[in-house]
């Protein structure tokens, strides 16, 4: 005879509004145990009552089978005392005073859910909205916590009989599914377009719009998309003047994973990354051209469909690819509610395609890429926030304020880091507000006391982040150097903060300990210990501050005055033009100069060297530019980029680029032999100081490792000496992830 014995089970991590109760449910009632499972401030808990074995088939199926979008981060099981109960129930959740349950990202529509949507038979056939526990909005829709249908934007709608009768019985899909609607009960579309507003046929006829060349709004999860076909050049143009973007690839949206294929050389790791749940945009090896849609570059960034509405449209005949870009005008954020859309993009939309559903945040597209390392995240926001990335150690909650550049948000409670959707470039005053509203939205959202919380910002003075600190009314603050902050967020993915590491911070700007601007900086030390400055790039000028970050040129000036015997470098084939002359006098004068060690200002002293003589139109082009032209190329020999007293020095680098380019060697194997040599300079400085201090753990991080040529360059010189290399795969390696390295430093840092 078999004992009833009893466990309660804590389970922790993204199990909530992601139908973990409902599973939960079904397997006791396979294993024929009784209980209850609720929702807690924490996670779920779960107590069980029954024989022994099932119990045990229960926990093992518990991990195993978990529902697809659920992340279950730990599963705590403890004996309890059986109480004789004779059923499984679901009980009402427990509500505590500050709610640390994750908020589920964003998902894609599931498979189920498609085969209902095309399914005449089906009470939810066609209908834009459809959605279950295993897939659709999430983080886009909640305006408060805990995720019931009341504090999402679904709060308008009242669910009609069999739309409630699915989210009430714990054996559907649609069980306690917040969003659940249908054509009869929930929100539409509507087609806005020459002053008329009408939700009749409207995939239809936004299809044909499409076809036609027209360039439609259309509202997506988090934000409205600016969509129009691909392969029409001079609808792509009409887009680009319309949004004032002038170069910077569009990214694509394809019906499928075989559309993918016809225009990208598609590896097994970007299936995988292209039909995550998360469907995030993945930057791969174009195969054809769609002219203006990624000019100058040899890779297309592609996604699939996530929402229903983008798979009735392709469904209903619309271009295949479609250029799918954030609505906006270039640099400002995506529009996202409904008013200021219509009024923002009133020349830039024929026509729009409003969704009725509101969206409670912006989140944008996120952008990916299958590494050498793995997938670095160049973008993290839909489908990844506001996941927790990390685990910290216990303490006070802490707001971290990244970056100015590419900012994002970490909250840190009970341990849990969770990290924000990409804000912007706090520079421009919309993206400014956003970093405000954003602020505001998490402190409300997870209860936090400001009086209580500990804020972390850059050492910058002048970083809108920086200022904006003290007026949050926290308990502390603290400010944590930039490249460190890059260093830790790599060691925060992984919860390592006594290792001792190597740390490489290469990016283009950064305050550094001396008032200078940092960005090729070597470190050792740990996240727990704090991290000493041991080597970084020799020295060169910032002519002009800020501005040479636009000019590939004027950032090459404050470089190749270090340079003996330069040819003209005004004449042919260098042609540096105008601005080498004037930012040349600038240098001479010695105003508005600035000490700096930014590798990412070599890359672009390299670019110019190489041909790339005009102003970027966006951040990071030339060194992308750069890369591009070397990818082309077979293996060379690099440059020469000596390491010696704690310096590498880039003039023989420069001097082989002068001299070559000179002689009428082409800008591709110029720009190959630049990384060859940046690499092996970088390797022979890290092997040695690796080797002396008896580390054997080099951590990489900054903007310039988002060059994937560098970093397959490399990686293989370190591990071939033993060396282990760490890089970001949860946050961006650029300045996105900054938030996350000054939450991990402010939670365990020397200081903490
Ligand atoms: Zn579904
Ligand atoms: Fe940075």
């Amino acid at each position: 005879m078999t004992m009833t014995n009893a466990r309660s089970i804590r389970v922790r991590g993204v199990v909530q509004g992601v139908g973990f109760r409902p599973f939960v449910y079904r397997l006791a009632r396979e294993n024929a145990l009784t209980g209850w499972v609720l929702n807690e401030t924490e996670g779920v808990e779960i107590h069980l009552e029954g024989a022994g074995e099932r119990l045990d088939a229960f926990v093992r199926r518990l991990r195993a089978e978990a529902p697809p979008a659920a992340g279950i981060t730990t599963i705590d099981i403890r004996e309890a005392a059986a109480d004789g109960l004779d059923t499984f129930t679901i009980r009402d959740s427990r509500a505590g005073d500050q709610p640390v349950a994750r908020i589920s990202p964003d998902l894609a529509v599931c498979d189920r859910c498609l085969t209902e949507l095309f399914d005449p038979a089906d009470p939810r056939y066609r209908y834009p909205y459809i959605n279950c526990t295993d897939c659709g909005p999430r983080y886009s829709i909640i305006t408060s916590l805990p995720y019931d249908r009341a504090s999402t934007t679904m709060a308008g709608w009242r669910m009609d009989a069999a739309c409630a009768a699915d989210y009430h019985d714990p054996l559907t899909r649609r069980f306690h599914a917040q969003p659940v609607a249908c054509e009869s009960c929930g929100p539409r579309y509507v087609l806005r377009h020459d002053g008329e507003a009408t939700p009749v046929n409207v995939v239809r006829r936004a299809a044909k719009m499409l076809r036609d060349g027209r360039i439609l709004a259309v509202k997506g999860i988090g934000g409205y998309h600016l969509a129009c076909d691909a392969r029409r050049a001079e609808v792509v143009s009409a887009l680009r003047e319309r949004k004032y973007r002038k170069e910077k690839p569009f990214a694509l949206m394809v019906r499928d994973l075989a559309s993918a294929r016809r225009l990208a050389a598609i590896s097994p790791a970007d299936a995988a990354l292209l039909t995550s749940a998360a469907r995030p945009i993945v930057l791969v090896p174009r195969l054809v051209d769609l002219p203006g849609v990624a000019p100058e570059s040899g890779s297309f960034g592609i996604m699939l469909p996530y929402t229903p509405l983008h798979h009735l449209l392709f469904e209903a005949g619309a271009p295949d690819p479609m250029v799918m870009t954030s609505a906006n005008r270039s640099s400002e954020p995506i529009a996202y509610e409904d008013a200021d859309a219509l009024t923002r993009l009133a020349g830039l939309a024929d026509a729009f395609l409003v969704g009725e559903r509101p969206i409670a945040r912006r989140v944008e597209d996120s952008v990916v890429r299958a590494g050498t390392l793995g997938p670095v995240v160049l973008r993290r926001a839909r489908g990844y926030a506001p996941g927790a990335v990390a685990e910290l150690p216990p303490g006070p909650p802490i707001l971290a304020l990244g970056a100015d550049l590419k900012n994002a948000i970490t909250l840190v409670i009970d341990g849990q880091a969770f990290v924000t959707q990409f804000i912007g470039d706090l520079e421009h005053a919309e993206s400014a507000r956003a970093f405000r509203e954003t602020i505001d939205d998490l402190l409300r959202m997870y209860a936090v006391r400001r009086s209580q919380m500990v804020v972390v910002h850059d050492a910058h003075p002048e970083y809108c982040s920086t200022r904006y600190a003290p007026e949050l009314g926290a308990a502390s603050t603290i400010r944590v150097q930039h490249h460190r902050a890059h260093i830790a967020s790599v060691l925060a993915e992984r919860g390592e903060w006594e290792r001792q590491v190597l740390g490489v911070a290469l990016d283009g700007t950064g305050y550094g300990d001396d008032g200078t601007i940092w960005g090729g900086e070597i470190f050792i030390g740990s996240v727990a210990h704090g991290f000493v400055r041991r080597a970084h790039l020799r020295r060169a000028t910032l002519v002009g501050g800020d501005a040479a970050a636009r000019h590939p040129v004027q950032a090459a000036v404050g470089f190749l005055d270090q340079l003996e015997d330069l040819p003209d470098l005004r004449a042919e084939p260098f042609r540096l033009g105008l601005r080498y002359d004037n930012a040349s006098k600038v240098l001479a004068s010695g105003t508005r100069c600035f000490a700096t060690t930014s590798m990412g200002r070599l890359f672009d002293c390299a670019a110019a060297l190489a041909g790339f003589t005009r102003p970027v139109t966006y951040e990071g082009q030339a060194a992308i530019w750069l890369e591009e032209m070397a990818n082309n190329e077979s293996s060379v020999n690099g440059y020469p980029f000596p390491f010696t007293n704690g310096e590498l020095d880039f003039r023989p680098l420069l001097q082989g680029m002068v001299h070559d380019r000179a002689r009428g060697r082409s800008p591709g194997e110029i720009s190959a032999a630049f990384h060859a040599g940046v690499a092996r300079g970088l390797a022979t400085a890290v092997i040695g100081l690796s080797a002396m201090a008896g580390i054997d753990t080099i951590v990489v991080s900054g903007g310039v490792f988002q060059n994937e040529l560098l970093v397959a360059e490399l990686v293989p010189l370190l591990r071939a000496a033993d060396l282990t290399v760490w890089a970001n795969h949860l946050v961006p390696p650029n300045d996105g992830g900054i938030s996350l390295g000054q939450a991990a430093i402010a939670a365990c840092g020397p200081g903490a």
